[in-house]
């Protein structure tokens, strides 16, 4: 299912996008430096004011700006001193996160008080040989909120970035060291004649750096390989240059990404390593042939090379020291001489790596941006693309689309645990791949659903293949020694039929997958007449999302008494909500969508938190309210995690006690898991909460449960009381309850007690409590304070 808008909607698909964007961005360099766009793309992508990149020299204590951008526009901060500024945290714990003031925690910092900041999150940028080389600073004009994928965004950019400084210090200090070199010699030269050709390599030398600096200037990806090789060649007067990239499947071959030979770009080619002096390369980081090369050169060049002499080729690693592949070049002389040839590919070797390496990082980027990383699928980003342009594209004129959903696969993820679930979904995506043809197309919209777009397919091959699916899907998955048997709900819709636009094809689609599982059926065709119903449903999952999320549901209390003297001795909590279009929705509608779409936590959650607000509400007005306010929890409320923290902190925060509190879970809701649910009671009795067993009787619990559930008293359910005077079979069920409650030492409570006759009854059987409308209905909380409190 498609979870309701307004809820929670961003954590599935707003990451992705964000790398995309961020991809999209950094692909895209133009005039401004890398780091300038790094900046800007940062501030933008991230919604802060200001975000500067850095180059710290700890030994110096300095701190110099790269770029820095700072409300729309480019900003210029001279160097500082580390000392005092938040940076120099940065620089000692990898990273620095301060929420608010951070100017008054840094009175000396002069940049922050200029700015105006008053959030900082700094992070480091480490060179690939794992040295520090700077600081990307997030500054915001007011306290610094971030989204969930920032995180990963800023390692991202502060991978990036620091391979880019670390190559452009690294050109730098070669730039100098030439510089010196040259003067040097230049001045030996003037006296020994024999060193004047020396002069001219250096001097290609240094013309050599001049091109690859206006080449990283010029360019970007593969055509700033192209002119890096075509440079190095002419730089080196080599007839040859190449760059080749290693099989990323199989290490013994590689293919030629740029071939230049003679100033003529060639047709790439894949070859075999072993035995050629590429793989010499591969193996020892650098391989030389002065003379005679040709016959060593690869077969596959088809005696194109067969002239060649000297060869010089060396390795292309990756910042973590993986071989990603080599560059060379190659001459039809005779190599004279190698050091000055060694020299200057070890200086396009470093920037051609860097280039494949931002290249192989934008890859990943894209990969993060536009596939699921646990099935390997297209995810939604991707597949809402896809289908876009299938409904564009004139050669399809018709097609289907299958939505996938699997049933109870929560329950899984529950009991086995997340990674267990997701090695569950991989299986349950190869098995799909393998039932599919290369004509459809597979994704991942996310959580347990997947979708299939089918060319070319009318209803029934749509409805037999869905058949196929859902066979494939059927037998047994192991993983582990844990079997785990699955089962999925198909709808169908059809273009264009049903709809003509991807948004209407996926809803449609959605709204006959729901059909699916309502009816309990492996899969359902869209028909136009369950538009309206689901609509509706959509609707009204919208609206509650939206009351949820904007605390607009509140509480009534229900008295309970104690039956022989009419004494209060605690109330219920029951949730009411009250919608501007549809009115007083009662619970037993909204309860069951709430839990249905996964609502129920959040609302659940809401309902502790006014319960205990109301309970210090009326301590405040100087009512005391005798024993314990009885708080509804639903089954996967009890499931998740987090409901004994979240009562203990809303009972710190309203300075309530424990014991204030009870919690009704029903009968079927703890026989959904009761090993957990037997557990869970454990933990609540032992932190002091009251613990009931609601709607007693209809859940079907064995007594060996019964026994092991730490819970106090059990609620006699609605039906038998209320049916408990005309039927004996009712009669004998209630006397049933109440005996064996009383042999296991639990209190009973009788719920919906109507009359004094159903009250003289009960009292008669040896039962304690009761709330029904004998005694009051559920009442407003000032209703409740006015009639019961005193
Ligand atoms: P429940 O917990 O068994 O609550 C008792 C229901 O019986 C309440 O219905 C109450 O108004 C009703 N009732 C009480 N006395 C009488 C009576 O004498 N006669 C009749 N005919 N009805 C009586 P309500 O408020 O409509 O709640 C229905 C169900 O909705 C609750 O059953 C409970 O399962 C669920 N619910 C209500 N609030 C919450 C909540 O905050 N969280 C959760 N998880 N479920 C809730
Ligand atoms: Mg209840
Ligand atoms: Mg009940």
């Amino acid at each position: 299912m498609t979870k309701p808008e307004g809820f929670n909607t961003m954590s599935l698909t707003a990451a992705p996008d964000v790398f995309r964007q961020l991809a999209d961005k950094l692909s895209n360099i133009s005039e401004e430096s890398f780091f300038q766009h790094l900046v800007k793309s940062l501030a933008d992508i991230l919604e802060v004011d200001h975000v500067a990149v850095e180059h710290v020299d700890s030994q110096q204590g300095r701190v110099t700006s790269l770029a820095e951008w700072s409300q729309g526009k480019f900003n210029k901060t001279a160097p500082y001193l580390l000392s005092g500024t938040p940076c120099q945290h940065v620089v000692n714990y990898s990273t620095y996160f301060v929420y608010s003031q951070v100017s008054q925690q840094f009175p000396d910092d002069k940049r922050l008080a200029a700015l105006g900041v008053e959030g900082y999150w700094g992070v480091v940028m480490i060179a690939p040989d794992g040295n520090l080389l700077g600081v990307i600073s997030l500054m915001h004009s007011s306290p610094l909120i971030l989204p969930l994928y920032a995180e990963e965004v800023l390692r991202i950019a502060s991978v990036l970035a620091g391979a880019e400084l670390a190559h452009q210090l690294a050109e730098s200090k070669t730039r100098e060291r030439l510089l010196y070199k040259n003067q040097a010699l230049k001045r030996i030269g003037r006296h020994n004649e024999a060193l004047l050709n020396t002069i001219n390599e250096q001097q290609r030398f240094q013309n050599a750096v001049v091109n690859v600096a206006t080449a990283v200037a010029a360019e970007n990806g593969e055509a700033f390989l192209h002119q890096l090789t075509a440079h190095m060649a002419e730089a080196l007067s080599a007839e040859v240059g190449f760059i080749a990239l290693l099989d990323t499947h199989n290490a013994d071959f590689a293919h030629t990404l740029t071939l230049y030979v003679n100033g003529q770009i060639q047709d790439n080619f894949a070859y075999y390593l072993p035995g050629v002096p590429c793989h010499k390369v591969m193996v020892e980081q650098e391989c030389i042939v002065v003379e005679g090369a040709a016959i060593m050169l690869p077969a596959e060049s088809n005696g194109a090379l067969s002239w060649v002499n000297g060869y010089v080729g060396r390795r292309l690693d990756n910042s973590h020291g993986q071989p990603m592949g080599l560059i060379g070049v190659m001459f039809k002389a005779p190599l004279t001489d190698v050091d000055s040839v060694r020299n200057v590919l070890q200086l396009f070797a470093a920037r051609a790596a860097g280039e494949l390496e931002r290249q192989q990082d934008e890859e990943r980027i894209r990969q993060l941006a536009f596939c699921d990383a646990g099935t390997g699928l297209p995810n939604r980003t991707a597949f809402m693309h896809h289908l876009e342009q299938v409904v564009l594209d004139p050669q399809s004129p018709n097609f289907a689309l299958l939505l996938l959903d699997l049933n109870h696969f929560k329950e899984i993820n529950d009991t086995a645990g997340h990674d267990l679930g997701d090695l569950v979904l991989k299986t349950v995506a190869e098995r799909l791949v393998a039932s599919l043809s290369r004509h459809h197309y597979l994704a991942r919209l996310g959580g347990d659903e997947f979708v299939v777009v089918c060319p070319d397919m009318e209803a029934g091959h749509a409805l037999a293949l869905a058949q196929r699916l859902s066979d494939s899907i059927a037998l047994p998955v192991v993983i582990n020694q844990q079997s785990f048997t699955l089962s999925v709900g198909v709808g169908i819709s059809l273009y264009p039929q049903h709809g003509s636009t991807p948004q209407a094809l996926l809803k449609y689609a959605d709204v006959a997958m729901y059909q699916a599982k309502r009816q309990k059926h492996a899969m359902c065709l869209f028909e136009p007449w369950m538009g309206r119903v689901v609509f509706e449903q959509l609707n009204f999952a919208k609206r509650l999302g939206k009351a949820i999320a904007d605390k607009q549901l509140n509480l009534h209390f229900q008295p309970q008494v104690d039956l022989s003297s009419g004494q209060l001795v605690g109330a219920e909590a029951l949730c009411r909500w009250h919608d501007e279009e549809l009115g007083d929705v009662p619970p037993g509608k909204f309860i069951p969508i709430a839990e249905e779409r996964g609502m129920i936590v959040a609302l659940g959650n809401g309902v502790i938190e006014q319960a205990c607000s109301q309970l210090a509400v009326w301590r405040a007005q100087g009512h005391s309210m005798p024993g314990q306010l009885a708080i509804n929890i639903a089954a996967q409320q009890f499931e998740a995690e987090g409901l004994i923290a979240n009562l203990l902190q809303s009972c710190a925060h309203f300075g309530l006690e424990a014991w204030q509190l009870s919690l009704e879970i029903t009968e079927s809701g703890i026989m959904v898991n009761p090993e957990k649910a037997i557990a869970m009671t454990e933990v609540l009795k032992n932190h002091g909460f009251g613990l009931a067993i609601d709607d007693f009787g209809t859940g079907y619990s064995s007594l060996a449960y019964l026994k092991r559930f730490a819970a106090a008293k059990i609620k006699i359910d609605i039906s038998f009381v209320r049916d408990m005077l005309t039927s004996d079979n009712d009669r004998v069920i209630v006397a049933t309850i109440i005996a064996m409650a009383n042999t296991l030492g639990l209190e009973t409570i009788a719920e919906g007690i109507e009359s004094q006759a159903q009250l003289d009854a009960l009292v008669s059987m040896g039962c304690a409590q009761g709330q029904g409308y004998y005694f009051d209905r559920p009442l407003t909380a000032e209703r409740f304070a006015q009639r019961w409190l005193s």
